[in-house]
């Protein structure tokens, strides 16, 4: 007797899968739009190099557990592969490949001379003790030593890592090259060859993208940010710093909203001190989901991938949203915000601002030299602003949303990489 088992029941999708059918399905658009051939659509589709590597950790009671991790370089046709490094309970091969191959498209989108790259190791970072961490990172880092270096392929923070991690990946890779290496990972702490501004990069790029898109003052602009990390904090901070009010937050304990506005840097100080913005006395609790279903002007994801769905979709109210998050919105929700008129400024273009100083520290330390912050930001701000400018024109020329034309612009630059370079042999 058989038993009939449908190869893909919703409950078995992960997020990660959903992710990478996302890419994918975005990666496809852009190739239909630019007349590519199949040969090289399966090319991009496809990650250059995958590794999955087990991590065992000595725990400090004295067991020893295993973890996986992953390494994927997704395309390094434009340079060294580039992108962050998550610690997350939910990471999977799938969700490694989705955001290397946006890493990918993003870097080519904003003229960065690099390819893309993601890696992950499926762990719940609070769980650990910093020593557990520690011995994790390093342990992780020397598995997927082959393929890393200054040259090659160049990790920095994402969810669940920091400046710390970033330190020990530095000083792993450094002993075992018998001297130091700073420019093996950006995101790094100043000390050890970090840039000035890269701390609030992306949530900096976040706020010119937001701005940009808004094209009026910001002054008053309501606002609400899903996640409260390294770009949420921030995002909010520099978005009410120039007159927004954000009236509502959230991090994975809980939501928070004062329809008055929130105190940013009151708020951040407390969930410095708390690690979570839930319980703060000057705000009232919010469900997750209420969050996005607030009556706002503009709409800020800032946790993780696939939040916005065909099923909120329909109730967000917000007319503009600046994805600080990569991959927080599926194809089916895009199709109805399209339809309600409802603007979305994609990840690849709003979050750039990380790659493009990631970039930035990487050059200073190549070159053992270091620019101001001034200069940083400078570069920054005209980076961001000629992408958003490029892509907003080539939606207006061509009807496409920005996701669209950020895609067509990203895929197509890749693309005229690989034809010019040929195939080898
Ligand atoms: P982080 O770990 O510093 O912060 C993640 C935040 O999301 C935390 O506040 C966490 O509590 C919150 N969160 C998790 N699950 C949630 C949920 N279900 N509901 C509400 N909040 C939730 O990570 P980060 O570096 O700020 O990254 C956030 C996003 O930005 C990710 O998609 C990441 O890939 C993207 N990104 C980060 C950078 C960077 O420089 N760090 C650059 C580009 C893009």
């Amino acid at each position: 007797m058989s038993i009939m088992v449908p190869s893909k029941t919703p409950a078995l999708i992960t997020p990660g899968q959903q992710a990478l059918d996302s890419a994918l399905h975005q990666l496809g658009h852009a190739a239909e739009h630019l007349g590519l051939d199949d040969g090289l659509r399966t090319m991009l589709a496809t990650p250059r190099r995958s590794l999955t590597v087990s991590v065992p950790v000595r725990r400090e009671d004295g067991r020893m557990d295993v973890v996986q991790g992953f390494r994927v370089q997704h395309n390094v046709s434009r340079g060294p592969a580039k992108g962050g490094i998550r610690f997350h309970p939910h990471t999977d091969i799938h969700e490694v490949t989705a955001l290397a191959m946006w890493m990918t498209w993003k870097c080519a989108l904003v003229g960065i001379p690099y390819g893309g790259a993601k890696g992950g190791v499926s762990v719940d970072p609070a769980a650990l003790t910093t020593r557990e961490l520690e011995r994790l990172t390093r342990r992780y880092v020397n598995e997927i030593l082959p393929l890393i270096g200054p040259e090659k392929d160049i990790p920095a923070p994402d969810v669940g890592t920091d400046e710390q991690t970033m330190a020990w990946i530095m000083d792993t890779y450094s002993v075992n090259a018998g001297y130091s290496v700073p420019g093996v990972v950006t995101g790094k702490p100043m000390t050890l060859g970090g840039s000035l501004g890269r701390a609030g990069a992306t949530s900096r790029g976040v706020q010119i993208a937001a701005l940009a898109a808004l094209g009026r003052s910001p002054e008053g602009v309501t606002v609400a940010v899903q996640g409260f990390g390294k770009v949420g904090a921030l995002a909010a901070q520099y978005l009410a710093d120039v007159g927004c009010k954000v009236v509502a937050v959230s991090d994975v304990r809980g939501a928070v909203c004062a329809p008055s506005g929130l105190d940013v840097a009151d708020l951040r100080a407390y969930s410095a001190e708390t690690g979570s913005v839930y319980g703060y006395r000057h705000a009232d609790a919010l469900g997750h989901a209420e969050l996005f279903e607030l009556d706002v002007d503009l709409l800020v994801p800032a946790a993780l991938e696939g939040v916005i769905t065909e099923e909120n979709a329909p109730r967000i109210r917000a007319r503009l949203i600046v994805e600080g998050a990569n991959g927080p919105t599926t194809p089916e929700a895009d199709e109805i915000l399209a339809a309600s008129g409802t603007t979305v400024v994609p990840d690849i273009l709003a979050n750039a601002g990380g790659v493009i100083v990631s970039y930035l520290e990487w050059v200073q330390n190549m070159q053992a030299f270091s620019w101001s912050a001034a200069e940083v930001e400078m570069k920054l701000r005209d980076l961001m602003r000629s992408a958003y400018g490029e892509v907003k024109s080539l939606a207006a020329e061509k009807s496409l949303t920005l996701r669209q034309a950020a895609h067509v612009i990203g895929v197509g630059r890749v693309a005229e990489a690989h034809q010019m370079r040929g195939l080898y042999p």
